[in-house]
């Protein structure tokens, strides 16, 4: 019980991991745990409506994360706060803790994300030998290479906030005197507009603001293809990063794609990207494939035969994120089933899983459901047309078409009237960060979604 905040934590960074920002931020950010016992854990959702939404469509992916996280429960009860009194003494007490927590600066990174748990192969060899070498000697210079900031790039899924929480558990562990400071761009990017939003009534929360990131002996930032050009955010950033980098502090970047591809940013900040040691990760082959699935089931009671693995690191050759995703379902089948793992069960798992997908939704589907909802004609969303409202509609069933379906962009485009896979970037991260500040989009999406009963 009395881990119960850390346990909360645990599963809802999991979750975020494995489920789109928006669904993040509409569903999972504002739980508040209640109460746990070995196999059962209550949590407390904001609303009604929030509850209705969690039982019906997240009960599977929260135990899922949670056994990702490393637990094993067997029920998850969401409750509002009129039921808290049932399950708990007092509400005001997990509240209490939970600032006190706050207050204590936990260690923000994720416990299992460190470089022990990261299996090297080609693909990764060389971004793992830097970020082990900027770990150990942040903000140095060494005699020939320049490791600030540190630019960590590659596609989605294939281990970069892995290793960025890897290099913050070595350093909070060998060196807890430095500040190191890990922020997704999209949590910078909120922070920064909500303290502008306070400024006519509260100063400090700009320079609380600023300082946080002012003050960091090591500042990493995840994602930062998202940056957007408004409101002066890049400027900002430029600045705290000149002044920490002439500190000779250590900087650190990841991107799913090269400083020189991201559009939206400002050129002087692009080449203060490129200044130090850029490292990629691509598509780990066959062999670290079978290592990874080895690496996620030391430890764990079920054993699956080597045929299994086979077959799992055969089939999933997208990325690692999919690939935990199968094991995991492989893994939860045989256990909702009791039964012990054989092939036959893991093809059985992961069979149930494409039905699913190719019973279900598809990019017409979508586009019909944003023309019934908008009201406009099938033709304009897909087609070339400008208005305001059109091009709205259209970014939105292409963020849709995007979060729901696991098609490459350059598809995505083709179904989008041959769009180029830029524009298709473009419209999907322009929706993505306006997620949870706009209310109409959000609305959008959520409502779209329920007429597409995901
Ligand atoms: P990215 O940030 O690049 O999208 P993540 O770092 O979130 O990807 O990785 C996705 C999942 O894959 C995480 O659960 C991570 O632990 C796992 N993973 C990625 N690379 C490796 C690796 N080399 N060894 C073990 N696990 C990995
Ligand atoms: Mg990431």
């Amino acid at each position: 019980m009395e881990n119960i905040n850390k346990i909360l934590d645990d599963i809802k960074l999991e979750l975020s991991q494995h489920i789109s920002a928006a669904e993040y931020m509409l569903w999972i950010d504002g739980l508040v745990p209640v109460n746990c016992t070995e196999d059962e854990i209550v949590v407390m959702a904001p609303s009604d409506n929030a509850r209705a939404s969690l039982e019906k469509n997240y009960i599977f992916t929260f135990l899922d994360a949670a056994l990702k996280a490393g637990y094993k429960f067997r029920n998850v009860i969401f409750i509002t706060e009129k039921e808290a009194e049932f399950f708990t003494k007092d509400v005001t007490e997990i509240m209490d803790t939970l600032k006190k927590k706050e207050e204590k600066k936990p260690n923000p990174f994720i416990a299992r994300y460190t470089f022990e748990n990261f299996v090297v192969g080609d693909s990764n060899k060389l971004a793992f030998v830097t970020a082990k070498t900027v770990a150990e000697n942040p903000g140095n210079f060494n005699n020939f290479i320049n490791l600030n900031p540190l630019f960590i790039y590659g596609g989605v899924g294939l281990g970069k906030t892995h290793l960025l929480h890897s290099i913050g558990n070595y350093i909070i562990e060998n060196n807890p005197s430095l500040n190191v400071v890990y922020t997704p761009t999209e949590r910078l990017t909120n922070e920064y507009f909500a303290s502008l939003s306070k400024y006519s009534t509260d100063k400090d929360a700009y320079r609380n603001f600023r300082e946080k990131y002012a003050d960091a002996d090591v500042l990493m930032l995840d994602d930062v293809q998202f940056l957007q050009k408004k409101g002066g955010l890049q400027d900002v950033i430029f600045h705290i990063f000149n002044d920490l980098y002439n500190k000779g502090k250590q900087i650190i970047l990841s991107s799913d794609r090269p400083p020189k591809e991201i559009n939206d940013i400002e050129d002087r900040l692009r080449s203060r990207f490129e200044g130090g040691i850029m490292t990629d990760i691509w598509t780990p082959g066959l062999d670290t494939r079978i290592s990874i699935i080895m690496k996620k089931l030391e430890g764990n009671e079920t054993k699956l035969s080597e045929d299994i693995i086979y077959y799992l690191a055969e089939k999933i050759n997208t990325n690692i994120r999919e690939l935990e995703g199968a094991l995991t379902k492989v893994l939860m089948y045989c256990r909702l089933n009791g039964k012990t793992p054989t092939l036959e069960l893991a093809k059985e798992a992961l069979r149930e899983k494409e039905e699913k997908e190719s019973e279900g939704i598809d990019s017409n589907k979508i586009i019909a459901a944003v023309s019934e909802y908008f009201r406009i004609p099938e033709n304009d969303i897909i087609g070339k047309k400008k208005n305001k409202e059109i091009v709205e509609a259209r970014m939105i069933a292409i963020y849709l078409v995007y979060d729901l379906l696991n098609m490459p962009l350059i598809n995505i485009g083709q179904v989008f009237g041959g769009r180029d896979h830029t524009t298709i970037i473009y419209s999907r991260d322009k929706i993505l960060n306006q997620l949870g500040t706009n209310g109409k989009a959000d609305k959008a999406i959520k409502d779209i979604k329920g007429m597409l009963d995901v």
